[in-house]
């Protein structure tokens, strides 16, 4: 039994000592890939449940490394979230999704907002909300275009800091969502005074929707409380009819997922859109 603890504490260790080496060659390639333009920025449809049009595209890194293939945002937005890398990045990514949502709009396709995710460490700066404000000039698109997705968490544990960086972008009429909503564990009264326009529903809720009650009872409330307080309300993940079916019966308003599209290059995105994505 000796014998084998020591062994599983070496596998363990062998595992911490592979993490760290990952982390330090990912953060030393993703200096590079910033200044070499290895990043590209995927687009994911959002599809009103009703009308089943495209109202927004949610914007989605991905890094092509020269030898390692695609990496996973998963794998290296983590590592840029430990150091000012994340802060670059950030603002490469809204960038291109700026850039982009001014060609589509060019080309006189209508494809409501581009949704941009943004990390904590971004609206630690106290020029983020200025930095944003010039960037839509520059590319010549109306706040209106533009969505920022806040994770739950970051409004749990600095509101305060949260709630400064995004008013002027709000009052200029940026619209700001709350994403993975449900896995932060708000309460509802704090729930009430987030300066949010649309609450995204976490995918582990949407999974088990018309086969666990209590995931349906979960989006009930949540769908619910949406309503109360004037947000719209977005379903993230969804995969199967029958994920559909019950959130259009809850009164959901948008649905993003595999089962109507998976984070596209742009040009896959523009047929995608042209020939109507399928809700
Ligand atoms: P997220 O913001 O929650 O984004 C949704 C993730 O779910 C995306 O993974 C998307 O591809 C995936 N997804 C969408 N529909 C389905 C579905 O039906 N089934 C399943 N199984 N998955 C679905 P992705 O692109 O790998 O991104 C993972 C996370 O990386 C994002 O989660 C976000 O937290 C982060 N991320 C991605 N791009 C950026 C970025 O530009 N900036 C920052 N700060 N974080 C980013
Ligand atoms: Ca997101
Ligand atoms: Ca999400
Ligand atoms: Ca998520």
């Amino acid at each position: 039994a000796k014998a084998d603890g020591r062994g599983r504490w070496r596998r363990y260790a062998a595992t911490l000592d592979q993490e760290a080496s990952e982390r330090a060659w990912i953060g030393r390639d993703l200096r590079t890939a910033l200044a070499s333009g290895q990043l590209e920025v995927h687009y994911q449809p959002r599809l009103d449940l009703r009308t089943g049009r495209t109202e927004g595209a949610e914007a989605l890194v991905r890094w092509r490394h020269p030898e390692r293939g695609w990496i996973p945002p998963v794998r290296f937005v983590p590592v840029a979230e430990e150091s000012d890398l994340i802060v670059a990045l950030g603002e490469q990514v809204m960038n291109m999704a700026m850039a982009q949502r001014r060609r589509w709009r060019d080309l006189g396709v209508p494809i409501g907002r581009v949704a941009v995710n943004v990390s904590a460490r971004q609206l630690q700066d106290a020029g983020f909300a200025d930095t944003v404000l010039a960037m839509l000039a520059r590319h010549g698109l109306r706040p209106q275009e533009l969505e920022l997705e806040i994770t739950e968490s970051l409004f749990a544990g600095e509101a305060a800091l949260v709630e400064r960086a995004l008013a002027p972008l709000r009052a200029a009429g940026v619209q700001v969502a709350l994403d993975d909503f449900g896995t932060g564990f708000s309460s509802l009264s704090a729930l009430r005074h987030l300066p949010v326009d649309v609450m995204k529903i976490d995918r582990s809720f949407v999974i088990d929707l018309g086969q666990d009650p209590d995931s349906d009872a979960v989006v009930r409330a949540v769908i619910a409380l949406a309503r109360d307080l004037g947000k719209r309300v977005v379903a993230e993940g969804v995969e199967t009819e029958l994920q559909q079916q019950r959130l259009r019966a809850l009164g959901c308003d948008e649905v993003q997922g595999y089962r109507y599209a998976k984070p596209l290059a742009p040009e896959a995105f523009l047929e995608g859109v042209r020939a109507g994505f399928d809700a």
